[in-house]
């Protein structure tokens, strides 16, 4: 199967061969055909292995960079128990193949900011407690001395 498809290029209109090869899954090739023959690159038999090789690999490099589908997992950074049990279950879903690195490693570094982030919040409200307690004592110096006079 050959058809000219015109391939609109902004103002320019060019006109291409299509692919005369079916896919992998039954559906007709859109690869445009290579020049002067009647099947792309990759399903071209006369076509160097080096070049589909080539081609394969930026292929694969584009799945790789395709649309990630959702993992159904919860996620609980609201406690130090509730992010590790959150990654606890990212090491599970990646090892069952269902999480890809890129995002568990995403998972794992926010987890840290998080915990980074409470721990500085935690130690500031400590801090502020420490300082309406030493405030407190003084006044209440303050007042005794008052009464004392
Ligand atoms: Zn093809």
């Amino acid at each position: 199967m050959t058809a000219e498809t015109p391939l609109s290029t902004g103002e320019r209109s060019t006109t291409y061969k299509v692919c005369g090869s079916l896919t992998a899954d039954g559906r007709p090739c859109a690869a445009p055909a290579r020049e002067g023959r009647a099947f792309c690159l990759f399903h071209d038999p006369a076509a160097d292995s080096r070049e589909t090789i080539a081609l394969a690999r930026k292929r694969g490099g584009q799945a790789a960079m395709a649309k990630l589908e959702p993992v159904n997992m919860t996620v609980d950074f609201t406690s130090a128990e509730g992010a590790a049990a959150t990654l606890q279950r990212a090491a599970e879903e990646v090892l069952a193949g269902r999480l890809d690195s890129r995002r568990s490693n995403a998972l794992g570094y926010l987890a840290a900011q998080v915990l980074r982030a409470r721990a500085d919040w935690g130690m500031e409200e400590r801090l502020g407690k420490i300082e309406q307690a030493l405030s407190d004592l003084g006044e209440e110096g303050r007042d005794n001395a008052d009464r004392e006079e």
